[in-house]
């Protein structure tokens, strides 16, 4: 019987911008989750913002935002529905890839035929990746807004991408009418910031205005945070019975909202490849699926860096606000697509 682990005792929401783009959608409905049911947000616009500078156009697909926390506690049930046992609050400490064992931080040993490895964006111990880090590595941040009706209209149907000098920040409405707010930002940014996401915000005014008169036309929650992450990561080899899902096989640039597709596609590969062919299917899955992510995540990066560089940003947006079918290349161009 398959074992699920999850560390944590209750649904949470994890430093996620709630993008779903219509692979991930389809992904989710192949395995029973319609996420219009669940009162997914839908979303068929993209909004870009540098400075005073914008672009808007119609995506070349539909999407939805929808909280982690509605989307992981369904996931989790459908494993349960599905004959899975899942083990919440138990941690992992340690895998040890050769025995196929995993060391739980209660001190017990867990072992299997395979291990799936979808432990997100850091190591485990045992198991270091040479995962790339810039000098001054991204930071995620996010928080629940509660939106002015304004605010709320302004953001029907649409992700809004505000660009900033190393970092960005995506806004969406989800199911429950609030706005998540998530920003991937160089960890100097926050620093010189005091540490003080709101004080962030406050001090980007003059680099994006509407951003910071967003943040002030909502009531902010509590922020969550995420350090360290190694946009650009791909795994390309595995140990024999250890299949990499995720963010533990590839993490894409966030400003592609391609991240959940690419868990998904990953684990359902990586099942199919286990009931064909075994645990031995491991390092044939992990191979592919690299080659499959290598071009997506290239592309996700370049923007990235384009749209973390004010001087190129600020008249890209104003390119791309004269030939919206540019945006909407990219946006098609920067999906994995390995369902
Ligand atoms: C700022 C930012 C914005 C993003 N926005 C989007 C977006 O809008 N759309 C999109 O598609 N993608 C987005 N992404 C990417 C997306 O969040 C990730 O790619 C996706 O969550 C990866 O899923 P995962 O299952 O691999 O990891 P996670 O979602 O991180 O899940 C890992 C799970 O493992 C559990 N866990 C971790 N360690 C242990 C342990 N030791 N023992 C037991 N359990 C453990 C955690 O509790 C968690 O439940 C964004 C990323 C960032 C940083």
């Amino acid at each position: 019987m398959p074992v699920l682990i999850e560390r944590q005792t209750e649904p949470h929401d994890v430093v996620c911008g709630g993008f779903l783009a219509a692979g991930a959608i389809a992904m989710l409905a192949r395995i029973g989750i319609n996420v219009f049911a669940l009162g997914a947000h839908p979303i068929g616009c993209t909004r870009i913002i540098a400075g005073r500078r914008r672009a808007e156009a119609e995506l070349p697909f539909a999407a939805a935002g929808l909280s982690r926390n509605r989307l992981d506690a369904c996931l989790l049930q459908e494993a349960i529905d599905k004959g899975a046992a899942v083990e919440r609050g138990v941690a992992i400490r340690r895998v040890d890839p050769a025995a196929r064992c995993l060391d739980l931080a209660d001190g017990g040993r867990i072992g299997g035929e395979a291990l799936f490895l979808a432990t997100g964006k850091h190591d485990l111990r045992g198991d270091p990746r040479a995962a790339p880090l810039d000098a001054d590595p991204a930071l995620g941040l996010r928080v629940r807004l509660r939106p002015s009706p304004a605010l709320a209209a302004a953001l029907a149907g649409t992700i809004e991408l505000h660009l900033f000098r190393r970092g960005y920040a995506g806004l969406l409405l989800q199911e429950d009418g609030g706005v998540n707010l998530c920003l991937s930002v160089a960890q100097s940014r926050l620093k010189a910031a005091g540490g003080q996401p709101d004080r962030l915000i406050a001090l980007l005014a003059h680099e994006a205005p509407l951003l910071a008169e967003r943040f002030g036309a909502a009531a902010a929650g509590r922020w969550s945070s995420i350090a360290r992450i190694p946009y650009g990561w791909r795994a390309t080899q595995a140990a024999p019975g250890l299949f990499r899902l995720g963010d533990q096989a590839a993490v894409i640039a966030s400003l592609a909202g391609d991240g959940i597709a690419i868990a998904l596609a990953s684990a359902l590969r990586a099942a199919h490849g286990f009931l064909h062919d075994g645990p031995e299917a491991a390092a044939a899955f992990q191979a592919d699926l690299a080659r499959r992510t290598h071009r997506p995540i290239a592309l996700a990066n370049l923007l990235r860096h384009w749209g973390e560089t004010p001087w190129i940003a600020g008249p890209l947006a104003g390119l791309l606000g004269r030939m919206p079918g540019l945006l909407r290349q990219a946006a098609a161009m920067t999906r994995v697509g390995v369902g």
